[in-house]
């Protein structure tokens, strides 16, 4: 008989800090040791099917790399299993005489079902089960019971359920060099992190690589910012900017997402740094930004539906358009609008991967509720597929946040493709440097390049609607009429009287939204 086996099995949390689940697969079972394989399941299903665009599978590839490097440094490996996770549990509890599994808690639907599905698998197998939450600070579970068995709905409320809970746990070391008794034996190739070649990814059209993934990266750019205590200290999102040559907050976002950094440690280090320090607090203060994140993640866990309008009892049901056909939103899409911020940041979004947070809102807003009328279901696909930090609870929450959808019902206030860019970039040096073909056009123009004279086009050698396209909508024009259709949907809300949660709602404090992002939010 084949020496017993305990498997972790990493999904997101693609680290060894802090990762609870591993630790416990570490833990003698009665008296005995047994061998640790480490696993990675991918799913061809998923690999063919997923919405993910080449940035990501490249950013995962290098997480799940840098994961079996540091694996190997303490006496272990990762072992890339491909196919279906039923599957391929049904053949590894057969294969490997395993008598134990352990995992991350995972909130999302999907996540959910299949890991209900592992669990009675392994039951049948007489495999002992161990999951741990370390994906979010707080156990979501314990926030909805603590707020009588619902989400919290309000920031605020949900602040005010976690205040209970005292300091958060603190972050877990990382294993050291396993016990030679736990080694992992089995080197065999077959089970090596594949290369993108070949997962026949096309790296085509991609820009620099600005970010590179795995833990070890991550902990690299946590250092560098909690290095920075007074921007730290200072950090207030809303006095962030959109369109800053370098990023101005962390984007240590695609490293949450897949789990290569753990948001408790990021939230103790915040808490060290600005400990006995004057200091901005939530909700924009860099601890405020992890707080939105669980937040967000409680209501992803129990909201039924939260990726969708329909079923999903805290979104206004809005009659958006949803063509995927649809001519203006292909052209959103392809930062093709003619309105250089929106395209500059849609473009910087397909090269690159990641945009700063006021970026995604004023493309959110200009998609649906602004000018575009398109539904916000519809950008979240954009967003799922493009985005390194794609996050099922974090995308969906904010898209209902930017279509005034649910979370923010301030419908009237609407960013302006114009005026919201120019606030922190008067020049649009962000706008050419992901507009080449605007690049020569004077600053005077290049927030409205329709109203250069034709000379002044021909000067800077780009024409519009010949070498860069004429806007799509007169933005003064589409946000009248589009603030008529969401009046007559919140009027027909209201009528219907329909949800309970939009009364509570109206109740709650202005200061769920974050306070001066709304400055920028006027008209032109
Ligand atoms: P920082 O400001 O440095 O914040 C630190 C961390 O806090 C972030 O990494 C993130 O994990 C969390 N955080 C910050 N802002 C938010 C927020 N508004 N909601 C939830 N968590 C937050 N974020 C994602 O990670 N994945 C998504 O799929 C995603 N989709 C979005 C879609 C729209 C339409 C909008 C408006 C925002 C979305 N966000 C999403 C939230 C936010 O824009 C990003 O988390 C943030 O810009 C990441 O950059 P950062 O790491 O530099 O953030």
């Amino acid at each position: 008989m084949n020496k017993p086996v305990v498997i972790h099995w990493f999904r997101k949390g693609l680290r060894l800090h802090d990762n609870p689940a591993l630790l416990s697969a570490l833990e003698k079972v009665g008296e005995s040791h047994y061998e640790l394989r480490p696993v990675f399941i991918l799913d061809p299903w998923f690999v063919k099917n997923a919405r993910v665009g080449p940035n990501r599978w490249r950013f995962l590839i290098q997480s799940l790399q840098d994961l079996d490097n540091n694996l190997k440094k303490i006496g272990s490996r990762l072992f890339v299993v491909k196919g279906s996770p039923l599957e391929v549990f049904k053949k590894l509890l057969k294969e490997w005489n395993v008598k134990k599994l352990t995992f991350e808690v995972d909130i999302e639907p999907y996540a959910k079902s299949r890991d209900e599905e592992i669990k009675q698998l392994a039951e049948k197998h007489s495999v002992t089960v161990i999951t741990k939450v370390s994906h979010t600070i707080y156990d979501l579970e314990q926030v909805f019971k603590a707020n009588g068995n619902k989400a919290p709905l309000t920031y605020v409320k949900f602040q005010s359920v976690v205040a209970k809970f005292g300091i958060p746990q603190k972050a877990f070391d990382s294993p050291g060099s396993l016990p030679k008794q736990c080694q992992t034996l089995l080197l065999s190739e077959d089970y090596n992190v594949p290369h993108l070649e070949e997962m026949r990814v096309d790296l085509t059209g991609l820009g620099k690589e600005l970010f590179r993934g795995g833990e070890s990266e991550a902990l690299i750019r946590l250092n560098k910012y909690m290095n920075q205590q007074e921007w730290v200290c200072k950090f207030s999102k809303p006095d962030t900017s959109p369109n800053s040559m370098e990023p101005s907050t962390t984007v240590l976002s695609p490293y949450l997402k897949f789990g290569c950094l753990s948001p408790r440690l990021m939230y103790h280090r915040i808490h060290d740094v600005v400990a006995g320090r004057k200091h901005t607090s939530p909700p924009t203060s860099l601890t405020g930004q992890l707080l939105w994140r669980e937040f967000y993640y409680t209501c992803g866990a129990y909201v039924p539906n939260f990726d969708r309008m329909e079923g999903n009892p805290i979104c206004k049901q809005i009659p958006w358009k949803r063509d995927r056909e649809d001519k203006n939103y292909l052209a959103w899409k392809d930062g093709q609008t003619g309105y250089p911020f929106i395209d500059a940041i849609m473009t910087q979004l397909r090269t690159e991967g990641w945009i700063h947070h006021l970026a995604r809102h004023a493309v959110a807003c200009f998609l649906t509720r602004g000018d575009l009328w398109v539904s916000w279901e519809l950008g979240q696909e954009v967003f799922e597929e493009l985005l390194l930090d794609a996050d099922w609870s974090l995308n969906a929450g904010n898209w209902m946040w930017l279509s005034a959808s649910a979370f923010f019902h301030q419908y009237f206030r609407v960013y302006s493709p114009i005026a919201f860019g120019k606030k922190t970039d008067k020049n649009g040096d962000y706008i050419k440097r992901y507009l080449p073909v605007l690049k020569k056009f004077p600053s005077e123009y290049i927030y409205e390049p329709w109203k250069a004279p034709l000379s002044v086009q021909q000067k800077a050698g780009c024409i519009i609607g010949k070498d860069y396209p004429k806007r799509i909508v007169d933005h003064e024009i589409a946000v009248k009429e589009n603030l008529a259709k969401m009046k007559e949907a919140y009027q027909g809300h209201k009528e219907e009287g329909s949800e309970n949660v939009t009364a509570k709602r109206k109740k709650a404090p202005s200061k769920d939204s974050p306070p001066k992002i709304t400055k920028f939010l006027k008209k032109k």
